[in-house]
């Protein structure tokens, strides 16, 4: 008898540009995968876990047709809030190709009270909480041809709808029952990819927002010596980066035999640690300790300034430790990143301004990351939502529209004025895809089109399946008078991969009317909306689907219409590495932004380019270059990168 396949995948964040590190570490389904192996299920069934490699390249089709191609029995998908629509898109889809495969879900967004995730189609199995034992059940219940149903934490599909959770599950097995993923090979050590290590599950604050305290409130270690052992066996797979899950590093009562611990297994500083720390407690010793082991960065919550908020969510602390902190942290030069959260219940807009005047008062300004609230499934925040006057997006990223004492307006006001303050977007902005078609890559991920005088075959060609962030280009004379087949093309690849991110270019070499660009961006409206999509929807554009223009070498187009279609969408010269670098502060301010075409052989002119002008005005139409620029100078990589 052939033995039962288990398929785990866990798709990523969506990255700010096609050649960015995802930093997507398919850790959950590796611990699964070795829970697996732990219970002996390993001897009936195969586990595999869908290389990164794979899931943050491929789009929607294309990983559908990978995943299903040998029918597996058991698709597994890790649900967080950014990929939870795209990945029961996929879920849906492998099931077309492969009717008799059997869809789970697990990970944070599987929560009783996810009415949103409850309701979509596409998954058989739902289990709420920790995986690794839930899952384990689970399958040898199916396998024996047992109904899971009521089995804790665990719901499941029936022919009249779902039935309700099982009783939550206490998860109480200590940490080292399960090894490392990485150490048993369940997921690569890759030196360029963060890797992450939990030396620590549960945590003792209960802050309403967090996810954390419902479903591991119980602390569980991994001792020193096997924190040890797992950074040493990662150090010597390669591994340059490494950051703990641990939901607050210092807060264990082992915290500085932790930090010894470290330093016997990154004795040559080899490697950079990344954690994230709460203020109490932490010394100037601690914080020389902390440097001196590997950690270059650290991240702190101060979340609001008013003690009154703090407290009403259960956050405790007070700005003036996060202060204290932050400046022994500095000290050491360790690099920060503050969170300071808009639309806490209770905080008003001056409360948020009174927060960047602390940032700035502090000299914290650089490290902030300012965002709105997320009200997040299986969280007390949003238990109590209805009684606290919350008013936020049923889906993801769940964000808060209203509160009682922040209108819709004064969130957004928030937010612009504390980028304002900050001098910087505090989020990534999305870069255009605009590199050169040829030579090509595997999946695709450029489809060039002249609609005046494309072929059935080449319209089919820019249809065809691609990577997970694609550039559709429209080239010609008159692009307006075959609108038609340009909307067409557009419609066909957002039904192909619905939640693949795609920028339209258009490359004409006469005049449009402005009407064209208006038409291409109601059509790119109708784009299947997402995590994407909704996260940064207050800025009033898409962000997944986007036009952009190329006026490619030798294209003699008045300026005036130059600034006109600027006034609408980004607006790229091609250019040699020279001119740029001649033009580099003007670019994107006086004039259109810069592509590269041709070679970056020149060091003095892109040392110019790097120092004078915005890295988000200069793309490359060479691949290898477009994406260096990607990882080095706009720092969209990972570890050592
Ligand atoms: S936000 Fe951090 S400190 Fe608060 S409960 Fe969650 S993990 Fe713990």
């Amino acid at each position: 008898m052939s033995r039962a396949k288990l398929r785990l995948v866990q798709l990523p964040v969506p990255p700010p540009a096609a050649l960015a590190a995802t930093g997507n570490v398919p850790l959950a389904a590796g611990c699964l995968g070795v829970a697996a192996r732990v219970h002996g299920l390993t001897d009936r069934i195969d586990v595999d876990v869908v290389a990164p490699s794979i899931t943050d390249r491929y789009g929607d089709t294309r990983l559908a047709e990978l995943i299903a191609a040998d029918e597996p029995e058991f698709l597994g998908l890790s649900l967080y809030l950014w990929n939870m629509e795209r990945s029961l898109h996929l879920a849906r889809e492998v099931k077309r190709r492969s009717p008799r495969t059997r869809v789970l879900i697990g990970g944070p967004e599987v929560s009783p009270d996810n009415g949103f995730l409850l309701e979509q189609q596409g998954f058989d199995l739902a289990v709420s909480g920790e995986g690794e034992e839930a899952l384990v059940e689970v399958l040898e219940h199916v396998l024996a041809g047992r109904d899971p149903a009521g089995l804790g934490g665990v719901a499941v599909r029936t022919p009249t709808g779902l039935t309700p959770f099982g009783p939550p599950r206490a998860a109480l097995f200590p940490l080292s029952s399960y090894g490392s993923p990485y150490l048993e090979g369940l997921v690569p050590v890759e030196p360029e990819r963060s890797a992450y290590v939990e030396g620590a599950r549960g945590c003792r604050s209960k802050c309403t927002f967090c996810f954390y305290p419902k479903v591991q409130s119980a602390l569980r270690l991994l001792s020193p010596a096997q924190v040890e052992a797992v950074v040493t066996g990662l150090r010597e797979r390669g591994a340059k980066e490494i950051s703990f899950l641990d939901p607050t590093f210092n807060h264990r009562p082992d915290f500085e035999l932790v930090l010894e611990a470290l330093g016997r297994a990154n004795p040559d500083r080899s490697m950079s640690f990344f954690a994230e720390v709460r203020p109490e407690g932490l010394s100037a010793a601690h914080a020389a300790m902390l440097k001196k082991v590997g950690f270059d960065k650290l991240e702190i919550g101060l979340q609001s300034v008013s003690a009154k908020t703090l407290k009403r969510v259960q956050r405790g602390g007070n700005p003036a430790m996060v202060a204290a902190a932050a400046k022994m942290l500095r000290e050491q030069g360790v690099d920060l990143l503050i969170d300071l959260m808009v639309g806490l219940p209770g905080d008003v807009s001056e409360d948020v301004s009174k927060g960047v005047d602390f940032l700035e008062k502090h000299d914290l300004g650089q490290f902030a990351q300012v965002f709105a609230l997320y009200v997040l499934p299986g969280t007390a925040m949003r238990e109590s939502a209805a009684r606290d006057g919350l008013i936020f997006e049923r889906e993801p990223p769940y964000r808060i529209i209203r509160t009682e004492t922040m209108s819709e307006q004064d969130i957004a006001e928030s937010l612009a004025s504390a980028e304002e303050r900050l001098g910087r977007r505090l989020d990534a902005l999305p870069r255009p895809h605009l590199v050169a078609a040829t030579p090509p890559v595997e999946p695709p991920d450029v489809f060039q089109l002249s609609p005046e005088k494309a072929s059935g075959a080449e319209r089919a060609a820019a249809a065809r399946p691609g990577a997970q962030h694609c550039a559709l280009w429209f080239e010609g004379e008159d692009l307006f008078s075959h609108h038609a087949a340009l909307l067409s093309a557009i419609d066909a690849r957002l039904a192909v991969d619905p939640y693949a991110t795609l920028d339209v270019v258009l490359a004409p070499t006469d005049v449009f009317p402005l009407e064209l660009l208006a038409m291409v961006r109601a059509r790119l409206d109708t784009a299947t909306p997402s995590y994407e999509t909704r996260s940064r929807a207050h800025r009033g554009v898409a962000q997944s689907q986007r036009v952009t223009v190329v006026l490619g070498r030798g294209v003699d187009v008045p300026e005036d219409w130059v600034d006109a279609v600027r006034e609408e969408a980004p607006v790229f010269r091609d250019q040699s590495l020279q001119q740029a670098a001649r033009d580099a502060a003007q670019l994107g301010v006086e004039l259109p932004c810069a592509r590269i075409v041709g070679p970056a052989t020149d060091a003095a002119a892109r040392a110019k380019l790097v120092a004078e002008a915005d890295p988000e005005c200069v793309v490359f139409a060479e691949r290898a270059l477009e994406a260096d620029w990607q990882r080095h100078t706009l720092g969209y990589g990972d570890a050592g990168n």
